[in-house]
């Protein structure tokens, strides 16, 4: 199977060809035919399976072969993201297929200021990719009006509805023409986002390239059972002994990435961080250092986690499991992309056991367990299975009555650091595990 012989034009065709895709991946096999005979389309589909170009590139043929030119403070094709990160990717996505086509491309997304958005719609631009909220703040200022519609693209539709965006969604639904081309991706279909495809979509190209939830199969995944306050060590440990050396670094909380990127910098990593309270621009700046190669250990909390684009990320590592299940299925996909190899490693605590098998529940299969010698757990992780349960309960682990290191306090996500206290540990940190030397 070739691009060409998907109907694809030649100005896109020579594009694919300069990015060194030889062949389609399946959902693109799918989606490009359906998307330019106009099609709508609801696809399963996760990052890595190449669904961007799978609605990028026929967006933009149509673009060029229908409907008229774009007038002031219009779009022709709006594309939806959950975050700014993926709002930026998609919109070089796009800028990447269409490079020599005469269109105007656009991202509009909050944290950043409103005017520069607002100036660019002016004359109007073929695809706007925006985050909900501040597209409907443009469209309540009258910068931009949805009357010349002809495409929504509703890009991980699952993360929009978890970052509470449903209002948002349903008013911008309202807005829209009737007559337009609607294509909705989601890498999970909750009933939530059935009720939306049903509400949106007529008569759909329904599409599943892998099974729903179901990671990119060339991940190799395992979890080290360790004890909380150990993990910042542990980490320390496995990097240095593996040689790791390039590796996107999830952590529960802003303090916990602070702490772990610093301990990091300390033992003489390049490394940069991405957590909600950074500034936007010194978010985007981090990601492309990570990117470029200037930076080796990028430690994020779940801001990162979706929609990412990393050529060649060999591995995940999570200090932490995310609360939610699907995010487990989002930060690994940052690796083994695009049929590449790649390995994520869990550092699993006894009080992550309910979120470890309801991660293993998700993807339906029983992660392998490690222990690495001098980091064996005190407190043990109760066995899980794939069919979700836990097959013992979590031993409570006694709690010591020392006094809190002042400031610390039970980490919740986005919380703050006092400087030198260690946010996995509810106690003193203990300077070492017997036997352990943090260089080795
Ligand atoms: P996506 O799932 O859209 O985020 O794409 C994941 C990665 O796959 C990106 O780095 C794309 O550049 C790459 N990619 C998309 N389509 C292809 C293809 N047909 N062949 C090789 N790589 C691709």
């Amino acid at each position: 199977m070739s691009f060409a012989s998907l109907g694809l034009i030649d100005p896109l065709l020579r594009n694919v060809q300069e990015l060194h895709y030889q062949t389609p991946t399946p959902v693109q096999v799918k989606a490009i035919p359906a998307v330019l005979g106009g099609r709508d389309v609801m696809a399963a589909a996760q990052t890595g399976t190449g669904k961007t170009a799978g609605f990028a590139l026929p967006l933009l043929q149509r673009l060029v072969q229908h409907g008229p030119a774009v007038s002031s403070n219009r779009v022709r094709v709006l594309v939806l993201v959950p975050t700014r990160e993926l709002a930026e990717q998609v919109l070089q996505s796009f800028v990447a297929y269409g490079k020599g086509l005469d269109l105007r491309y656009l991202s509009a997304y909050g944290g950043v200021s409103i005017n520069p958005q607002m100036m660019k719609l002016r004359k109007g631009v073929d695809v706007l990719v925006a985050t909900p909220g501040r597209l409907l703040d443009l469209n309540r200022q009258n910068a931009v009006q949805f009357d010349q519609v002809q495409a929504l693209v509703l890009d991980e539709a699952d993360r929009m509805l978890d970052l509470g965006f449903a209002r948002e969604l349903d008013a911008i639904f309202a807005a829209l023409p009737s007559k337009r081309q609607t294509l909705l991706f989601s890498a999970t279909f909750t009933d939530d986002i059935r009720a939306i495809a049903a509400k949106i979509l007529r008569n759909p190209l329904d599409i599943s390239v892998s099974a729903p939830n179901a990671p990119a199969s060339k991940i190799k995944q395992w979890v080290v059972t360790v004890d909380k306050r150990n993990k910042p060590e542990l980490f320390l440990h496995l990097v240095a002994e593996n040689q790791w050396t390039h590796a996107l670094v999830f952590v529960k909380t802003r303090n916990g990435v602070d702490y772990l990127a610093s301990m990091l910098d300390e033992a003489g990593y390049a490394v940069d961080t991405i957590h909600g309270d950074k500034p936007q621009p010194a978010r985007m700046r981090a990601l492309e250092r990570f990117k470029s190669g200037d930076v080796h250990m990028l430690v994020a909390t779940d801001v990162a986690a979706r929609g990412l684009d990393i050529d060649d990320l060999p591995l995940v590592i999570n200090v932490d499991l995310p609360i939610v299940a699907q995010d487990y299925v989002h930060r690994i996909g940052r690796t083994g992309r695009a049929g590449n190899s790649g390995v994520a490693v869990s550092l699993v605590c006894a009080d992550e056991a309910p979120q470890l098998a309801a991660i293993e529940a998700l993807i339906g299969k029983t992660l392998p367990r490690e222990e690495v010698p001098g980091f064996e757990a005190d407190h043990r992780v109760p066995e899980t299975s794939a069919a979700g349960e836990l097959i013992r309960k979590p031993k409570k682990p006694k709690k010591p009555k020392q006094p809190k290191v002042q400031g610390e306090q039970k980490s919740k996500p986005e919380n703050t650091i006092m400087p030198g206290s260690n946010p996995f540990s509810v106690k003193k940190p203990r300077s070492k595990p017997a036997g352990k030397s943090r260089s080795r």
